[in-house]
């Protein structure tokens, strides 16, 4: 079997290259920095030196360079959606959002997800696979070299939630950061979870405190949470203030909470009031999101004036607290709006994945 070139870092890449050829460890790290920098292995010729060729073009025969391909994309101003097909035929959705120097990458870390939160259209089409190691920092490689964008922040904000998929985000977090290839500091990278606790225990000792943990709160009690995220009934909102507080107990950590605000749920004052008395003693910044339409829709988007004084009353109780824009609502780019459960009904109908009702792996999504 070749060698991913994606699933590896350049340190485990040579060591396997090591493994396959018993010899050529230099040359794999030359190799693979060429690959990861440039886009491509073509200008390694120029440099190698005559006698290396034929172990350099050894080791390139034993790698697996294959990118999934694009399957499509669709652009609303400068937000880009753009779609990767793997081998089995599932897909992933990526989404280029321009910010002032150079574009955020949103990442998927799934093909669906199991959390079920009723906002989200991802939620609805259950989980029906894991990302790998591979699928991911494809993701980033395509938006990269394929569209040439110049991609300064990665978000794990897409389809799925990533910190379900534990190993593979944090293996590909350890390929995105690794400075001999793609080099992206773990301060421009950002985990976002609807607040799997055991998982954010587990990133205290694994994570560089430098990376940023985004939490979905997006409710003022237990009573909104439960109701929006089904996750709640697994770890309630005092479990998950517990978590982000020992994750914060390194000097260097602070959270980002992420707030979907929506039409009477979640969005009257007395919700801020309530907000703010739970994040007491936290460190932590506020990110509001505008609840942005679905294909069959539940929930409305705030009134402007309900935005305006959620986000002050934030302020004047002394958390920085930033109103997110809505981009590429029309294209469903926009947060909560990737994936689309038809996709499941096709794949249930060809008799690939199971029912929702009749998926263990859904446990999240039966309220
Ligand atoms: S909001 Fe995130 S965690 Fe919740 S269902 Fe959607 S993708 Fe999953």
């Amino acid at each position: 079997m070749s060698i991913s070139i994606f699933q590896h870092t350049q340190k485990s890449y040579s060591e396997a290259v090591f493994a396959r050829l018993g010899r050529g460890r230099q040359h794999a790290m030359q190799l693979y920095s060429e690959w990861f920098r440039q886009g491509s292995i073509d200008g390694i010729w120029n440099v190698v030196e005559p006698q290396a060729v034929k172990l350099v073009q050894e080791m390139a025969a034993a790698t697996d360079f294959s990118l999934p391909e694009l399957s499509g994309d669709k652009m609303e101003a400068e937000t880009v959606k753009f779609l990767l097909r793997f081998s089995d035929g599932l897909e992933s959705e990526s989404v280029l959002i321009p910010m002032e120097a150079g574009k955020t990458l949103c990442l998927s870390s799934q093909v669906g997800c199991r959390m079920g939160c009723s906002f989200c259209e991802t939620g609805k089409m259950g989980l029906i696979r894991h990302l790998t190691t591979r699928e991911i920092v494809a993701q980033v490689f395509h938006a990269r070299f394929k569209l040439g964008a110049l991609v300064r922040n990665l978000v794990f904000m897409g389809m799925g939630e990533p910190l379900d998929n534990y190993e593979a985000v944090m293996q590909a977090v350890k390929v995105l950061t690794d400075p001999t290839g793609m080099g992206f500091g773990p301060s421009r990278i950002t985990i976002s979870t609807s607040g799997k606790v055991e998982e954010i225990y587990r990133l205290i000792d694994d994570a560089d405190p430098a990376l940023n943990l985004a939490v979905s709160v997006n409710a003022p009690s237990d009573e909104v949470r439960s109701k929006l995220m089904p996750v709640n009934h697994t770890w309630d909102m005092a479990a998950l203030k517990e978590a982000m507080r020992a994750y914060c107990e390194h000097p260097r950590r602070e959270i980002l909470v992420e707030y979907v605000l929506i039409q009477g749920v979640n969005d009257a004052l007395e919700h801020a009031d309530l907000l703010a008395k739970y994040l007491e003693g936290l460190r932590v910044k506020v990110n509001l999101i505008p609840y942005n339409p679905q294909r069959r829709d539940r929930y409305l988007p705030p009134e402007d004036s309900a935005k305006e004084a959620f986000l002050q009353r934030m302020r004047e109780k002394g958390y920085q607290t930033l109103l997110r824009g809505t981009k590429g609502q029309k294209i469903m780019a926009a947060c909560g709006q990737l994936g689309n459960v038809e996709v499941r009904r096709e794949l249930i109908k060809k008799r690939l994945v199971p029912s929702l009702n009749n998926f263990p792996q859904n446990e999240y999504s039966r309220t």
